[in-house]
């Protein structure tokens, strides 16, 4: 399925959520969600009545949204999080979790996913010692990822990096501000993932 192109404050809109996709913005009182608090659209503004299918389908979207994969692969991390023991829901919130750029993004390296992508996808991060460039590549625990020698005096790095350094990093990963790695230390628990979806509802739904 093609990646969307479109304006991505519609996406957090449609959910009536802010789903941090812009970096700064999300930040400011510019964010679109604190401007108009109802669906993009026509009929933005009506009152619907949402079905049982519609409420899954909604907490499906979100969180693909928030993580910024496609239809395909979110499916596939499904198919994934049911062949693991445990919760399907919460192993699928951990798989995402683990994702290269989503650790890029919550170690401060960059300001949102789409950031993070395109930093990934530029060659700017090794992977234990190998360059990677697979924004979907899952990190384990006790892998150490860090920007490279030659993207550590990039203008542009140094500036995400000194920006978005700030942010608070989750427990699960250490990160070294200076030296620009991050390691991942363990799995990240439910209460420790900050995105307010029900994914009992996502299981419901692709288990039909
Ligand atoms: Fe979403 Fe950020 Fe746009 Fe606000 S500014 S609507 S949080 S992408």
């Amino acid at each position: 399925m093609a990646r969307y192109t479109g304006a991505v404050c519609r996406l957090c809109r449609r959910e009536g959520k802010k789903l941090f996709l812009k970096g700064e913005r999300c930040f400011s009182d510019k964010c679109s969600v604190s401007l108009r608090s109802y669906a993009p659209g026509q009929h933005g503004q009506s009152r619907k009545k949402v079905s049982e299918y519609g409420l899954q389908l909604r907490e499906k979207q979100m969180a693909k949204r928030y993580y910024n994969v496609s239809e395909n692969q979110f499916y596939k991390y499904f198919e994934m999080a049911e062949r693991k023991p445990g919760m399907t829901g919460e192993n699928l919130l951990k798989i995402l979790e683990s994702r290269l750029d989503n650790i890029v993004y919550r170690a401060g390296f960059a300001s949102s996913r789409a950031e993070a992508r395109q930093l990934v996808l530029h060659n700017h991060f090794r992977l234990n010692g190998k360059k990677v460039n697979i924004c979907s590549l899952l990190v384990k625990p006790g892998d150490v990822i860090e920007v490279t020698e030659a993207s550590r005096s990039n203008d542009k790095m140094k500036a995400v990096v000194e920006t978005w350094s700030a942010r608070p990093v989750p427990m699960w990963m250490d990160v070294n501000k200076d030296g620009m790695t991050v390691k991942m230390d363990r799995y990240p628990n439910r209460d420790e993932i900050d995105l307010e979806v029900a994914e009992h509802l996502i299981v419901e739904l692709y288990s039909k």
